[in-house]
């Protein structure tokens, strides 16, 4: 396989670390740094999102006619890795990876011209309601009903999980239209505004204190028609359709950001009277962890390859997706390996943005702990692991 890049894919690299070197600033770089999640505080990430919508680099994947960058797929591969290995926030996908797609595959033209430029811009912010209490992986048998009234569908329920509502003005969701005949012929996609009469949204505390996701209830809540994404009883179709744009992209650039950093921790944690570093049986650890990343980005080349002959990203993306969520804990549990002690320090005030406290610690076990426990949700959030093995069996091996 040659994996080398051209001059002109060289000289994009370079325009993209200039741009980055320039706009990245000490806040935005701590934001990321101390993000204990796997999402993308609210504040960080929407100052991030301005700067690169005013430089025209917000949505790399999406066709240039709707604002897209035009960027080939090496480009867009170029961009995800110099900006993860460059520690710049993560940005919000609900809308630029999952609505916007979305949109732009099945929403009206009146929907794309009115819903794109505001995602690109930052103006609204969504979340998704798909998942409801009983119906996750079995999201088929959701139960939110949507009865027709005149214009509008009035909505009664409640979804759950819903990452970010609190601070989203618009969600994309699944209602059921029908009760009648198979789970998935009843299931209509909408698209609402989060500050309708009728909606309430309850905070759901992760354990390390987090406040990430949300239960979502819906006592009447009016949508309007025009407000449907596809044909009534159809959205089954429109979701899943979705939700290979969300699985998408493993990112092992941002796992050896994770590695590097870890090693860096192992080289500063004297153990034995050495470097922890050298220690053979940690040495063994970090170098497992190594080679397993090089492993992903081999399967992010091979998944690009296959890309570039067209189509979209496909049951591939679960695979991409359970390597990155298995490698992400595997990272945190050797930081906390690493820690001992340090790793249970709480100081939540010393990682906000801006601030001079020092951490008790080593820095890193400002977060370390938080994202121990948070990142155990990556293999459930986004469809869990399991489901994603299923998805392989049947659709990659044929079983
Ligand atoms: C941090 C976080 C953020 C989230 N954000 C959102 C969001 O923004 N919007 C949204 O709609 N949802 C969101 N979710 C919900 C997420 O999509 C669901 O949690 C997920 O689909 C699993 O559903 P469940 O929680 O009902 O678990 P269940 O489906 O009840 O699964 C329980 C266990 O059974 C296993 N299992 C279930 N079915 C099978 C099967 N067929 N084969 C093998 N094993 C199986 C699962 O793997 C799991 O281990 C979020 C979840 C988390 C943790």
């Amino acid at each position: 396989m040659d994996i080398s890049f051209s001059a002109e894919h060289e000289a994009f690299r370079d325009e993209v670390l200039e741009f980055l070197e320039r706009a990245l600033d000490d806040d935005l770089r701590d934001g990321a740094r101390f993000c204990p999640g796997i999402f993308q505080d609210y504040d960080t990430n929407i100052r991030w999102h301005r700067i690169l919508a005013k430089r025209g680099w917000i949505a790399p994947s999406w066709p240039k006619q709707y604002g897209g960058t035009g960027w080939d797929l090496l480009q867009r591969y170029i961009w995800s890795t110099e900006t993860s290995l460059a520690g710049a926030p993560r940005v919000a996908p609900m809308g630029l990876a999952m609505c916007g797609p979305m949109l732009i595959g099945h929403g009206t033209d009146e929907q794309k011209s009115f819903y794109l430029p505001r995602i690109l811009s930052g103006e609204d912010y969504w979340c998704q309601g798909y998942s409801e209490p009983g119906s996750g992986s079995d999201l088929a048998s959701l139960r939110l009903r949507a009865d027709c009234d005149g214009e509008d569908y009035v909505l009664n329920g409640t979804k759950i999980w819903t990452t970010h509502a609190h601070v989203a003005n618009r969600m994309f969701c699944l209602v059921r239209t029908n009760f009648d005949g198979k789970p998935q012929q009843g299931i209509t996609f909408l698209l609402l505004d989060m500050d309708s009469p009728g909606i309430t949204v309850e905070p759901i505390i992760f354990a390390s204190g987090e406040h990430d996701v949300n239960q979502v209830f819906f006592d009447n809540v009016r949508v309007p028609r025009t407000n449907r994404v596809g044909e009534e009883h159809q959205g089954w179709t429109v979701a899943k359709y979705l939700l290979e744009f969300e699985r998408g992209g493993g990112g092992s650039a941002g796992m050896q950001v994770g590695l590097r950093r870890l090693r860096e921790l192992a080289r500063q944690t004297p153990s034995n009277g050495e470097p922890l570093e050298l220690q053979p049986a940690f040495k063994r650890k970090l170098d497992e962890a190594g080679v397993r990343i090089e492993a992903i980005q081999y399967t992010e080349f091979r998944i690009m390859a296959a890309l570039s002959q067209g189509g979209n990203p496909g049951p591939e993306s679960s695979i991409l997706k359970n390597l990155g969520s298995e490698m992400g804990q595997r990272l945190n549990e050797l930081a906390v390996e690493a820690l001992g002690y340090y790793a249970d320090v709480y100081q939540p005030e010393a990682r906000t943005v801006g601030s001079n406290l020092q951490s008790v610690g080593p820095e890193q076990g400002l977060v370390t702990f938080s994202a121990y426990f948070n990142m155990r949700a990556s293999s459930i959030a986004g469809g869990t692991n399991e489901v994603q093995k299923n998805i392989v069996a049947k659709r990659v091996l044929g079983l």
